[in-house]
């Protein structure tokens, strides 16, 4: 494996690889890999001749009360991982070389933005795509691989890719998760011993959530209940909880479409995401 910090570099490494014919997997990570980030890696390397992984925490991305500046970061173990798991190429950038103008010219999301992390956390679309942007023209990959543990994420980038006709198949990927159903998570590190024994409940409550959904219960009621429950989580508190079509993002009464149920969940030092898709009824 071979690791680039160059944009100049990477961009002649996929001009070879692509002179000889090969098809490009892509996989944007911000690092502290896991399985979640592997599996992706994976997925690609079955389906691609050379898998591009990439490792740029983006400050554009992160608010400025968030956790930029304390987001984990190991790389030395990052670069193991992705060795082993079946990357060709590992793309580690700095910021002034993805900033060189300091963020002078940015992409802007306006559609599916004013629900979830997109209304929680202003701006931070925009520097998805706008780092995103940077990084599919640099790659040009022939297919950029996204976990749908972040599901805003993947419908935001689907809608990048068709607005701006970049020559990309996204691929949405399984959420990998904890033995106790905890999705696996960066952040993670940062849960308490006593946060960490909570932290199932949210997918816990999702699942039953989903349930609900299946045998006709009122979105509304399924919506509050969740609330309600999550609100006796001893430690922490909930940023939201949504029930929505997905990936349209949009307010439903009731379940005629594909939906999701999402939450966040701030505990002292994470703040959790996580989410499950229901397919319309049969
Ligand atoms: P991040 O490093 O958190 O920006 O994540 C990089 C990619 O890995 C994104 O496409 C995420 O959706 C994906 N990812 C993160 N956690 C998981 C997980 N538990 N399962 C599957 N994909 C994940």
């Amino acid at each position: 494996m071979k690791v680039i910090r160059h944009i100049y570099e990477m961009q002649h490494f996929i001009k070879e690889r692509k002179r000889r014919g090969d098809t490009i997997g892509f996989v944007p990570t911000m690092g502290f890999l896991h399985e979640g980030h592997v599996s992706l890696i994976e997925k690609a390397r079955e389906e691609c001749d050379t898998v591009v992984t990439s490792i740029f925490v983006n400050p554009l991305q992160f608010g400025p009360n968030e956790d930029f500046d304390r987001y984990p970061r190991d790389f030395e173990r990052d670069e193991r991982l992705a060795r082993e798991r079946g990357t060709d190429v590992l793309f580690y950038p700095s910021v002034e070389d993805m900033y060189p103008d300091g963020a002078g010219v940015q992409m802007k999301v306006t559609e599916r933005t004013n629900v979830l992390c997109g209304e929680k956390r202003p701006g931070h679309f925009d520097g998805v795509v706008t780092v995103l942007t940077k990084l599919f023209h640099i790659i040009q990959a022939d297919r950029a691989y996204f976990g749908l543990k972040d599901a805003q994420q993947v419908a935001v980038v689907n809608d990048l890719i068709d607005s701006y006709f970049f020559p990309v198949e996204l691929v949405a990927c399984p959420t990998v998760r904890e033995e106790d159903g905890l999705a696996k998570s960066s952040r993670n590190v940062y849960l308490k011993d006593h946060e960490r024994f909570e932290a199932p409940k949210l997918y816990q409550q999702l699942l039953r959530a989903k349930e609900q959904v299946q045998t006709g219960k009122a979105l509304k009621d399924v919506r509050q209940e969740m609330i309600s429950v999550l609100e006796d989580i001893p430690y922490g508190e909930t940023d939201y909880v949504e029930i929505l079509s997905y990936p349209q993002l949009q307010t439903v009464e009731t379940f005629d479409r594909k939906l999701i149920i999402a939450l966040a969940y701030r505990f002292e030092n994470a703040r959790l995401i996580d989410n499950i898709i229901i397919e319309e009824k049969l």
